[in-house]
This record gives C-alpha cells, sequence and structure tokens, in this order.
C-alpha cells in the first residue's frame, strides 16, 4: 500500500499539477454537483413540499416558520416559486455535472497524451540493455494500454474520489440535522454502523483488484509480445507451417487474458450489489423505525432521501477507490519504465572532441557483463589507432558485438574504460559522442520514409547534393531506376519494397552521408548471399577508408582489407595480429579460417 501511495503521489505530481487551473475547476463543479445532490434534494423535501401540500388547518409549514416574510407573498406566487425550485436545483445539478464531465474528459486525454509521450520519451533514453531484456509487445502494451488504464483512473481519482464523499459528506450532513430535528439520534448510531459495513468490502475487495488487474495487464502485455512477433516473423511461420502452433499460443494467451479479466470483473462488480444490499437494510431499519416513532411522511422521505444519496456518495466512492487499486497494476508497470534508473547517465558537465576527431579507440582494462550476469568481456586492453580498420573474429558469442557496442556506449563498461581520442567516452555526452560514430548492422533497418529521406536520417540538414553524392558513393543509384520515383520513392515500415541488398545500400549511404570518423560494420554482409555480399564489399571498402573502422566479421572475405584482427575466445581476447600472423600462430583463428575455405 504504501508503494502505491508513493507511486500515485508521483504521478499525480507528474502528471496532474500541471494542469492545476482545469484540475481546480473539475473540483468546483464537481462540489456544486455533488451539493445539490446530496443536500439540496432531501432539504427541497422537507421543506418546499410541506408548503405545496399544506392545507387550510394543518400546522404553519416548516419553510414558512422559519422565513416569515414568505407567508406574506400571495400563496400562487409562492407555491409557483416552490414549483420551480426542483427543476432549478436539478438544472444546478445537470449543469454541473455536465461541465465536470466534459472538463474530466479533456483532463483525462491530457493526461494520456503526456502520459504516453513521457514514456515513449523515457524508452528512447534508457540503455539498449534495459530494452533487449524486455519483451518488445510488453513495452508497446505498456505504451498503449496501460497508459489509458492510468490515464482513466487518474480522471476518476481527480473526479469521483472528491465529488463523491462530497455527496457522501453533504447528505450525511442533510441526514443528521433532520434526524435531530425529528429526534432521532438512534438512527444515526444505527447508520452508524451501517457505514462501517458499507466500508468493509471497499477496503477488502481493494486489495484483490489491485492484484487481479497487475495480472490481467500483464496478461495483455504477453498477448501483445505473441502478436508482434508473429507479424514479424510471418515468413518463417508460412515457411515451416507453423500457422496452427501460433494459432494455438495465440489462443492461450487470449484465454489467459480473459481468465485474468474475469477474475478482475468478479470482484469490480461484487462491490455495487454489496452496497445497495446495506443501503435497502439501511431504509428498512429507517422505515420500522420511522412507523414506530410515528415520523411525518415527508419527513421519512427526506430522511430516506438523504440517507440514499448518502449511501450513493459512499458506493461511487468505493468505486472510485477500486478504480484506484485497479490501477495500481498499470502504475506499477508505467513506474517500472518512468522510474528506471538511468544506468548510462550524461555526465554533469560533459566535455567534448577536440575537433577534427582522430577516432584513436583505446579499451583499458574493460570487464563487462550484462546486468547481474556472468562477464562476457574480461579485462580488454587493446589500443586501435586512428585511421586502423580492424576485424574482429571469434566464435558466435565470444563477445564481439559487446566490444563493439562499447564504443557509442549502447552499453557501459562494469570496470575499466573505453577512451576515444584520449576522452572516457562517459566524459562527454552520447549525443556528442555518437555524433562520431557510424554504424551499419546486419539487418539495415529502414525507416517509412523515401530512399533521401532513410540516407538523410544519418545527418539532419543534408543537402540533396549530399545526399545524392552518398547515393552514388554507395550504389544506391544503381537500382533507382527501377525505383518509380528514383530517390523519392516512398518505402514502406522496415524498408519492405527492397531487396536486403538495396536496403543495405541506404544504410551504407546514411553512413556514407554522416561521414563520421570511427566506423562500426557489425556483421553488415551477413544477411546477404554470396552475389550481394560482393558488390556491397567494394561500396564498405569505399566507406571504410581513411576512418578507424571496427568490422564484426562473420565472412573472413569481409576483412580483405583489414590492417589488424583480432579474435575473441569466451569473451577474451586471444590472438592480436595481421591474417599471416594469426593464421601461423593462433589455432583458433586457423581454425575458424580454415573451415570457411575462403
Ligand atoms: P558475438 O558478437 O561474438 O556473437 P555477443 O557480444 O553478441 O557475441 O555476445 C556475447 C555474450 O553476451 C553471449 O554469451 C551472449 O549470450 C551475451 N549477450 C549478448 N547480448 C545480451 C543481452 N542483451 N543480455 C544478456 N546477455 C547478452
Amino acid at each position: 500500500m504504501k508503494d502505491a501511495i508513493r507511486n500515485t503521489k508521483y504521478f499525480i505530481g507528474r502528471f496532474l499539477r500541471p494542469h492545476f487551473g482545469l484540475l481546480a475547476a473539475v473540483f468546483l463543479a464537481g462540489i456544486i454537483a455533488a451539493a445539490s445532490s446530496g443536500l439540496g434534494i432531501p432539504v427541497i423535501v422537507k421543506f418546499v413540499f410541506p408548503v405545496v401540500f399544506h392545507s387550510a388547518g394543518d400546522d404553519v409549514p416548516e419553510l414558512l416558520r422559519l422565513c416569515p416574510s414568505l407567508a406574506a407573498w400571495e400563496h400562487g406566487t409562492l407555491l409557483l416559486v416552490c414549483c420551480a425550485l426542483l427543476p432549478l436545483i436539478f438544472l444546478l445539478r445537470g449543469v454541473a455535472l455536465w461541465t465536470n464531465a466534459v472538463l474530466v474528459n479533456l483532463l483525462g486525454l491530457r493526461i494520456l497524451e503526456t502520459l504516453r509521450t513521457e514514456v515513449f520519451d523515457r524508452v528512447q533514453e534508457l540503455p539498449i540493455a534495459f530494452l533487449e531484456q524486455r519483451r518488445k509487445g510488453d513495452i508497446i502494451s505498456r505504451i498503449v494500454a496501460d497508459t489509458q488504464n492510468v490515464q482513466a483512473i487518474l480522471s476518476t481519482v481527480a473526479n469521483d474520489l472528491i465529488k463523491q464523499p462530497v455527496t457522501a459528506l453533504c447528505s450525511m450532513a442533510a441526514f443528521i440535522w433532520l434526524l435531530i430535528m425529528s429526534g432521532q439520534g438512534i438512527l444515526f448510531v444505527l447508520n452508524l454502523v451501517f457505514i462501517g459495513l458499507a466500508l468493509w468490502p471497499i477496503m477488502v475487495f481493494g486489495k484483490r483488484i489491485s492484484a487481479k488487474a497487475q495480472r490481467a495487464q500483464e496478461s495483455l502485455g504477453e498477448l501483445n509480445t505473441t502478436l508482434q512477433q508473429n507479424l514479424e516473423t510471418q515468413r518463417e511461420v508460412r515457411a515451416y507451417s507453423l500457422e496452427k502452433r501460433e494459432v494455438a499460443e495465440f489462443r492461450a494467451d487470449s484465454e489467459r487474458y480473459c481468465t485474468q479479466y474475469n477474475k478482475l470483473v468478479k470482484y469490480q462488480k461484487a462491490i455495487i450489489p454489496l452496497l445497495e444490499t446495506v443501503t435497502a437494510l439501511a431504509l428498512s431499519i429507517l422505515l420500522v423505525r420511522g412507523r414506530m416513532a410515528g415520523m411525518e411522511f415527508t419527513d421519512f422521505i427526506a430522511i430516506a432521501g438523504s440517507l440514499f444519496f448518502c449511501f450513493d456518495g459512499l458506493k461511487r466512492a468505493g468505486l472510485a477507490f477500486n478504480r484506484f487499486n485497479e490501477a495500481q497494476g498499470g502504475i506499477r508497470r508505467l513506474a517500472e519504465i518512468l522510474q528506471a534508473p538511468n544506468t548510462i547517465p550524461d555526465p554533469a558537465e560533459p566535455k567534448r572532441f577536440p575537433q577534427p576527431l582522430r577516432g584513436d579507440i583505446d579499451f583499458r582494462h574493460v570487464t563487462f557483463a550484462y546486468d547481474d550476469g556472468p562477464a562476457v568481456l574480461h579485462d580488454i586492453n587493446v589500443h586501435i589507432p586512428a585511421g586502423q580498420i580492424v576485424g574482429l573474429v571469434g566464435p558466435s558469442g565470444a563477445g564481439k558485438t559487446t566490444f563493439a557496442g562499447l564504443i557509442p556506449r549502447f552499453y557501459e563498461a562494469t570496470q575499466g574504460a573505453v577512451l576515444v581520442d584520449g576522452l572516457d567516452v562517459r566524459e562527454v555526452t552520447q549525443h556528442h559522442l555518437r555524433e562520431h560514430i557510424a554504424l551499419v548492422g546486419q539487418q539495415a533497418l529502414l525507416f517509412s520514409g523515401t530512399i533521401a529521406e532513410n540516407i538523410a536520417l544519418g545527418k539532419p540538414g543534408a543537402t540533396a547534393e549530399q545526399i545524392a553524392a552518398a547515393a552514388d558513393a554507395a550504389a544506391v543509384s544503381k537500382f533507382l531506376d527501377s525505383q518509380s520515383e528514383g530517390i523519392d520513392t516512398m518505402l514502406g515500415q522496415g524498408g519492405s519494397g527492397l531487396s536486403g541488398g538495396q536496403r543495405q545500400r541506404v544504410a551504407i549511404a546514411r553512413a556514407f552521408v554522416k561521414d563520421a570518423p570511427v566506423l562500426i560494420l557489425d556483421e553488415a554482409t551477413a544477411s546477404l548471399d554470396a552475389e550481394s555480399e560482393r558488390e556491397i564489399q567494394e561500396e564498405l571498402d569505399k566507406l571504410a577508408r581513411g576512418r578507424t573502422t571496427l568490422i564484426v566479421a562473420h565472412r573472413f572475405s569481409t576483412l580483405r582489407n583489414a590492417d589488424r584482427i583480432l579474435v575473441f575466445e569466451s569473451g577474451r581476447i586471444i590472438g592480436d595480429g595481421s591474417h599471416e600472423e594469426l593464421y601461423a600462430a593462433c589455432p583458433l583463428y586457423k581454425e575458424l579460417y580454415d573451415r570457411q575455405g575462403v
């Protein structure tokens, strides 16, 4: 519970506070609506009805006794005013409720927008390892579904947790006052017992609802993961006839979600009937007691009305409280992202590289482990002078990609330091560091947009000439003729519409336009066929020229221009030299090389 309150405080402070004015208007409208229901209606029944139903010979109605000046009014006018009071109160209540509902909705939309964007923004900042350890579908579910859930709840909290208790309190005030006036103190005591009875299920169910809601949201995250994975692997699914298996998995996830959600609904929906039964019980006791004490009918109706509104307020406050509990699941899941410590922070007083950057790279006693796992790089000491082309080879899982990822600070060395031009990468901002590094990965990931736009991503503000020059250098120009609108052809998501080799060329053009002094080629041709690889190799050689280049090599053919090769095995560099030196002196290198029969 402490956690829930701390998290909620954090969310309220961060996402409600900026909308303080709107929130105040919501409160005001809510309080007017609450007071007109809780106080207005019982008071009308108690004071106005007796004036309307007054017959000659009856006692003077209470209202006229309290305000003798009204007695001087002409009878017809008084009746008219009295009868008009009821629709007036309902009009006031209606306008206040409408304003309240519209403003709450607006508040909700604003919260949702800020919340969603903040979570998305946070995802861009968090270390890559944090995201790699989570399933994409689950993160999408948090950004889309959990934010919506939390928004719905924050606006309910902002509204009902104030409005409904105020209704309950106003009706309670009316109720006590009416009881005191008709000398029924005992009913008040009885009523307190019933209020206690009403609060009990709200509190007990609250805890269950919070736990069930979190489980339901988690199941939804799993469902999204399965869906997303399936859409990403459609080719494999069809090629291996996995459709039935996929459908079965999706159905199982979907059923799990339904079961979890159903459990949540069972608790949610039990609150109203329970509270209504308690209300009916309280009313029947009032009926018996009223009959025994010979209570006036209008007194009885007024007291029953206030009692009804009091329990109705409690019921709605209870529902709001449970919605609040339900939100805790989503809040916890969002807090995990929003409050996750940034383990790769920028320095408080960042330095800048001397310009132009040469691209000298130095690993000093670098040890690295993913989170709490075992070290995957052990005490690496290696100096790569500016302009050197270095190949990284070794069995799969030996640590090559991790080693290369430490340079742009995708990961943070657990011990030791990585230096670029003599500056520790932790001393400059990540943005400044990455401005000087170009990366071409195994699968060129392109964005929706034109080919030119995709190339231009390498350098914000690149001119059309620079883009065209990069396209030429990467031989993108060679296949532009086959595209409907040349370089301005729109690409689908992920670059659909281009072959693997063509996509890779666009990615290489992006690196050309970036013109960074450090280049990382992470198995850049591994996903291509031999023919495309040969073609692309030329462009890659051109790109590497004059830059410090790290080539994570899958095939030895990509290393023909390497000045130096580092051989990795189980997180250690066990060989360092030219091809000839290593072939003669490093058995692992010789074995790997011979196996490929280059
Ligand atoms: P290589 O590039 O040589 O194939 P990697 O650098 O990808 O090797 O991986 C080195 C080791 O780190 C492997 O044992 C791999 O399982 C582990 N590893 C890679 N990425 C992660 C990750 N995101 N979280 C945990 N372990 C990882």
